[in-house]
């Protein structure tokens, strides 16, 4: 297993305060790690520095080149990397060797092709005898920061842009899960050049705090709780630095009278409980028409009660543990004091499950209103909550009565009014008849307090890029 930092060239262990790293299917400390000194964080924005110099002024094809490289490599050791993040993360096997690794892979892919059609849209004689041209450069230093519920996948949405774009990073896992990330400095310091991506390893109030207030940092990436994102903008702030930021979310579901409650309900089961509902986009908060809400909740309570997790044989687990103890305790707080509620109903799920790990059963919470806790916080767990709806203009204003706006969907056979209704969501993208699907070709990313960063897609190599005018006097 890699267990050393990136810095430049050099591999080191870090000095300071250790880090249990724990396996969440069984709570059982895989290793520990120390996180680096402020020393080594500025060791590693120096390499950064250094290598900007010559980084920034490669081609597109050359940059291109080296990420086909890296999606390479990382299929070639697929089984590696799946087999390291289903440890860390506690997920199923399949599901990350199935879903995330070619996403990943397909990623790196996307960016090497985008970045040689990254065009300037003029060039032209806007003052007689000057010519004035549009270039999209490097920004500088990146200090990436990401989460811990799909490592290696947001270490790809960050890393992938930022490097084709020219520029040069300082990259931060959660604390929780760096061993994936720590596999991939090994992977990458064998194919970039010194210095291009560096990995430091600790906390955010530590590691992650001295990232963002560092004054050679142009830019900061980060993936994370609102609160953190607030953090980020107050230390950006200091030093006008660029931020991209994507944050919670709370997606809502509107499921019309009209719609294929056998497709909504196979949808939710899917896309409400995914990583074990560890997902900013996880379909957490449904209106349900009143005409099929009995059925709809019925159904759906039913289907979930058959989510397959916590077996002896990995390959027949569809969704995991939580992350920590720490988070499976948030999860079971929120559904005791929903349960306090009469008007509320657990009608599947509502406890932990096992004597090791941090498994929390899948729960589906009906007659919830839109004043109640479960509707209005993000509980980044398998908790979906059901709220009944009689006129249509209530789901959407309850839809978009939010602080996030990351993902929503709406469920009809009408397409003109799924159309009409995703017009009005004030979310970043909008899914009609599904849920949850990603593709590198398009943006992802939020509104409101869910952040303004796009991952994925050319916005994502926008977002990395700073437009400059160049102009010459040929008079
Ligand atoms: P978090 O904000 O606690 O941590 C995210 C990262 O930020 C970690 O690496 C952490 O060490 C670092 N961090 C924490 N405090 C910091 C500080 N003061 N300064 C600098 N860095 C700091 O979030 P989490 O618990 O790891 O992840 C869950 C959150 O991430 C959820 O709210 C979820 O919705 C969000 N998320 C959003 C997206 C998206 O695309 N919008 C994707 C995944 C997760």
């Amino acid at each position: 297993m890699d267990t050393a930092m990136l810095i430049g060239s050099r591999f080191e262990a870090g000095t300071e305060t250790e880090e249990h790293i724990l396996n969440p299917k069984t709570g059982e400390t895989v290793l520990d790690l120390p996180e680096a000194s402020l020393g080594q964080i500025d060791a590693a924005v120096d390499a950064a520095e250094g290598a900007f110099k010559h980084w920034s002024q490669t081609t597109p094809g050359e940059r291109s080149s080296y990420l086909l490289k890296i999606a390479d490599a990382i299929e070639k050791d697929a089984a590696g990397f799946a087999a390291l993040e289903a440890l860390n993360c506690g997920k199923p096997i399949n599901a990350v060797l199935n879903d995330e690794i070619p996403a990943i892979i397909d990623c790196y892919r996307f960016f090497s092709g985008a970045v040689r059609n990254l065009h300037g849209p003029v060039a032209g004689e806007y003052l007689p005898n000057h010519t004035s041209m549009i270039r999209r450069d490097a920004v500088g230093i990146v200090g990436s920061i990401a989460p811990w519920n799909y490592p290696l996948m947001m270490m790809a949405w960050k890393l992938a842009p930022a490097i084709a774009g020219g520029n040069t990073v300082v990259f931060k896992p959660s604390e929780h899960t760096p061993l994936t990330a720590l596999k991939m400095a090994k992977l990458l310091s064998e194919i970039l050049p010194e210095g291009v991506v560096n990995v430091v390893l600790g906390r955010g109030e530590s590691v992650g705090n001295a990232l963002i207030n560092h004054p050679k940092i142009s830019m900061l990436s980060i993936t994370g709780d609102v609160a953190t994102g607030k953090k980020v903008l107050q230390a950006a702030a200091k030093t006008v630095k660029r931020t991209h930021l994507e944050l919670g979310g709370k997606a809502p579901v509107i499921v019309f009278d009209d719609a294929d409650i056998d497709a909504v309900v196979a949808g939710i089961r899917t896309f409400g409980y995914y990583n074990a509902g560890q997902d900013c986009t996880a379909a957490c908060r449904i209106y349900a028409d009143a005409k099929v809400y009995d059925k709809f909740v019925a159904d759906l309570s039913s289907a979930v009660s058959s989510i397959r997790f916590n077996q002896a044989d990995d390959t027949e687990n569809e969704i995991g543990p939580l992350i920590s103890k720490r988070q499976r305790d948030r999860v079971e707080s929120f559904v005791a004091r929903a349960g306090e509620h009469k008007h509320m109903e657990i009608t599947t799920g509502g406890k932990t499950s096992g004597d090791k790990g941090f498994f929390y059963t899948p729960t589906v919470i009906a007659g919830a209103t839109q004043d109640d806790e479960i509707v209005r916080r993000e509980v980044f767990g398998p908790v979906v909550s059901v709220t009944r709806f009689t006129d249509v203009e209530d789901a959407v204003t309850w839809a978009n009565d939010s602080d996030y706006g990351l993902a929503s969907s709406v469920w009809t056979k009408d397409i003109s009014r799924g159309m009409k209704t995703a017009a009005r969501l004030q979310y970043g993208c909008t899914w009609i008849n599904t849920h949850f699907m990603l593709t590198n070709e398009m943006p992802h990313g939020g509104v409101k307090q869910s952040g303004y960063g796009k991952d994925m897609s050319v916005y994502a190599l926008e977002d990395y890029t700073a437009v400059r005018h160049v102009m010459i006097n040929h008079g």
